[in-house]
């Protein structure tokens, strides 16, 4: 692909648990060479992490307390043609960790804390710095770089997203994460305006992802 730019590009791929956000934004960024972020990730190692110290994930205060004062460090990784941005606890990367049901079922509770998610604003913006990306999550149409023209809402229906996640053997009540992640007061799952909604309830993530680089390509022919 060929035009010009003056600053990094950012392609926003939000929308529901399990509706092939990480498939399809891996395929994005390898398709164009750009860095891919998952800042779910980022969320759950800060889960995994106050499971860790004994922190009570209920308890706002002492989440946002924690996430003031962790130490954490930005690495830009390669894997099979994939460069990938990993959130470091002290040098660690909990890759296996925060993947387990305790992870996945505190996670949505410390994401709804304000004081977690102006940090997690900051420190996903400073992943510019490593270039142009492909960045999934929940808010990055609506809140973490709502200024990009490239957004997208990934959606399927329940039936299917519950069909995919227990084919990866995790059974999970997702609608339950779904529900708690539109309905917090801060920077909830929503539809950003200008977003191109995609429900790939029927499509392969091969489908689904030429869709979204025909339109990133439309969009940036139209600059
Ligand atoms: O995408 P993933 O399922 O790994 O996200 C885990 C959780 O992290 C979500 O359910 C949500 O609570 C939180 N999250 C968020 N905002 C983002 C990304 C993830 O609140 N941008």
């Amino acid at each position: 692909m060929n035009f010009k730019k003056k600053y990094p590009i950012v392609i926003a791929l939000d929308g529901t648990s399990a509706s092939g956000k990480s498939t399809n934004a891996k395929l994005v960024a390898k398709a164009l060479g750009y860095v891919y972020v998952d800042t779910g990730a980022m969320y759950r190692t800060l889960a995994w992490y106050c499971l860790q110290k004994g922190v009570d994930v209920h308890d706002g205060k002492a989440v946002g307390a924690a996430c003031r004062k962790w130490k954490t460090k930005l690495e830009c990784a390669e894997h099979n043609g994939l460069r990938s941005v990993h959130l470091l606890v002290e040098t660690y990367f909990p890759e296996k960790e925060i993947r387990t049901p305790e992870t996945a079922a505190a996670v949505s509770h410390v994401a709804a804390v304000p004081a977690v998610r102006k940090w997690m604003k900051q420190t996903q913006r400073d992943c510019i710095q490593f270039g142009d990306l492909v960045m999934e999550g929940r808010d990055i149409g609506t809140n973490v770089f709502p200024e990009t023209d490239y957004k997208f809402y990934l959606d399927a229906t329940l039936a299917e997203r519950s069909a995919r996640r227990a084919a990866d053997g995790v059974n999970e009540n997702l609608a339950a994460r779904d529900q708690r992640d539109s309905q917090r007061a801060v920077a909830p799952l929503m539809i950003a305006l200008g977003a191109k909604v995609i429900n790939n309830s029927a499509m392969t993530s091969e489908e689904t992802s030429y869709l979204l680089l025909e339109e990133i390509r439309k969009r940036m022919m139209a600059k």
